[in-house]
């Protein structure tokens, strides 16, 4: 455990009041990092709240993430692709894409009863120091891995699979949308290709800790989906450096919690109780519209954005332009010349004035 993550656990733990953590997962790390100047997501995320929760104890509760039907197809395919210790996943690789699969251990790190997430990863981190030492064909299923969001260890659950192949590490994502003709949906994939990468980057910063290159796990990872709507798994080799990239920026560029932790009351907690929605409000947000497909939180902070007539309502690019003007209100008011501007905004106020002029001169000349 990290000096950081020392002093922020003790108050991450109060923040949950007592409720059990929520694992983070590839698809809620990629969605992070969609948004990484908000506050009370790295808050919510780094503590292991249940956001889908407290968003309907809060009364904007929303269908979240997959449909039940997609979970189910999903969950079959992959069942099906592991079955008998992977043994038609190995058989796709060697015959279809022709790999030099050695004979494999095949290692199962599903939770046993009553291990915590720390002994699993215990466990991974032993399995993957005998793979490494030894070069052994080896397959791992259900990993726990660890990433740090913002200074504070994620457990990641990956329903994944590495398998060692010339000494590097190879992670498969299976998926169960379809290829059809050797094409699939391209956001299905870029979005199959983020989550993989966000292995990538776990599994490489397991290995550089074991002593190893983080090399040693490859940028390539499968993607193993069922072919031309039949349950019959293809292998497609995708190459996630351009993910992995983008990745490492944004997670670099994550609010530290720890600071976010010092300007918070210190008895804070989401409890859900009557005091839930002033302890969400406690925390700031940097809401725009595209957190209505990555956020649980972001009905709640879409009627807080509103209310307050917060530009992020008009879109990221608008805040951004708009820099130090938080409101909707305070950038009409210096269009307008109503309100005198702070000397850092004086550059914004006179765009604004001008925008302003332009506007009326169009609408006087149209008229
Ligand atoms: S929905 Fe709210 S909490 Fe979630 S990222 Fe957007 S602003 Fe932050």
């Amino acid at each position: 455990m990290t000096e950081n993550t020392a002093d922020t656990a003790p108050d991450l733990d109060r923040l949950r009041a007592g409720a059990p953590p929520r694992n983070h997962d590839a698809r809620t790390i990629a969605a992070l990092t969609a948004n990484p100047g908000c506050a009370r997501r790295g808050v919510l995320d780094a503590a292991g709240v249940d956001k889908d929760a407290v968003a309907r104890h809060l009364g904007f509760g929303t269908p979240f993430g997959q449909s039940q039907f997609a979970l189910a197809r999903g969950n079959a395919f992959e069942a099906q692709v592991k079955a008998d210790g992977c043994a038609e996943l190995l058989t796709l690789l060697r015959d279809r894409l022709g790999l030099a699969v050695a004979e494999v251990f095949y290692d199962d790190l599903a939770v046993e009863d009553g291990e915590s997430r720390e002994a699993r990863h215990a466990r991974t981190r032993r399995l993957l120091a005998r793979a490494l030492d030894s070069a052994e064909g080896t397959l791992f299923d259900h990993p726990m891995l660890r990433l740090d969001i913002a200074g504070h260890p994620a457990y990641l659950e990956p329903d994944v699979i590495a398998f060692q192949l010339g000494g590097r590490f190879h992670v498969v994502e299976i998926k169960s949308f379809a290829v059809v003709d050797g094409q699939a949906e391209p956001e299905q994939v870029a979005a199959a290709a983020r989550q993989a990468a966000v292995y990538v980057l776990a599994l490489r910063r397991l290995v550089a800790e074991l002593g190893h290159d983080p090399a040693r796990v490859a940028h390539e990872i499968f993607l193993v989906c069922p072919e031309d709507f039949s349950n019959r798994p293809s292998a497609t080799p995708v190459d996630v450096r351009p993910q992995l990239a983008v990745l490492e920026r944004q997670l670099a560029r994550l609010t530290r919690v720890r600071d976010i932790l010092a300007d918070l009351p210190p008895d804070l907690s989401f409890a859900l109780d009557e005091g839930l929605g002033d302890a969400v409000r406690a925390v700031g947000a940097r809401y725009a519209p595209e957190c209505v497909s990555g956020c649980e939180m972001a009905y709640f902070c879409r009627d807080e954005a509103r209310a307050c007539g917060a530009t992020g309502v008009l879109g990221r690019g608008v805040r951004d332009d708009l820099g130090g003007v938080d409101t909707v209100g305070a950038a009409l008011a210096l269009a307008r010349g109503t309100a005198e501007p702070p000397a850092e905004l004086a550059e914004t106020a006179a765009l604004l004035r001008t925008a302003a002029r332009l506007r009326r001169e169009a609408l006087g000349g149209a008229a």
